[in-house]
This record gives C-alpha cells, structure tokens and sequence, in this order.
C-alpha cells in the first residue's frame, strides 16, 4: 500500500464586491496574488495542486488575512 496523495486542486476567489483594494492579500501570497494599477488583486486562475502545501498555506494565510474577508478557496478536481 503506497502513500496516498492529495488528488485535485484548488483556486483562491476574491469577491469584487467586498474587497477594499488595498492589495493585503499580496503580500501574504504573492505566488498567487498580483495587484493591478489600482491596488485590487489579479489571482491566478489555473488550479493549483493541492499537493502543493506551499501554496496551500499561503492561499490560506491570505483567506484569514483578508481584512474584508473577501477570498476564498475553492477545491476544484482537474488541477493537474
Ligand atoms: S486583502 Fe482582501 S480586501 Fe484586501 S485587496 Fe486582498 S481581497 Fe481585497
């Protein structure tokens, strides 16, 4: 019996709506997250593996750091 990996993957959403712009979450992932020229995040929309914990973390530390709790992470299952 082999070690079991984490299939799937997952997206981090921001909510347009809530969200202040004041760019936060970017510097606590900025793997994931980007700014654009107004402050408001640009994230990465390719599914990222759940495997990879790095991010993962990173996605999560952003979701509890949002001051606007305007993200969140979305499991999907064709991350490849
Ligand atoms: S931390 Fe939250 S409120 Fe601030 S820019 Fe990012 S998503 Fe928007």
């Amino acid at each position: 019996m082999g070690v079991r990996r984490r299939a799937g993957g997952f997206v981090l959403l921001v909510n347009p709506i809530l969200c202040d712009g004041f760019g936060h979450c970017a510097e606590l992932a900025p793997d994931l997250v980007h700014v654009d020229e107004w402050g408001y995040p640009v994230i990465v929309t390719e599914p990222v593996p759940l495997a990879n914990l790095a991010a993962l973390e990173s996605a999560r530390y952003a979701v509890r750091g949002c001051p606007r709790q305007a993200l969140r992470i979305e499991r999907v299952s064709d991350a490849h």
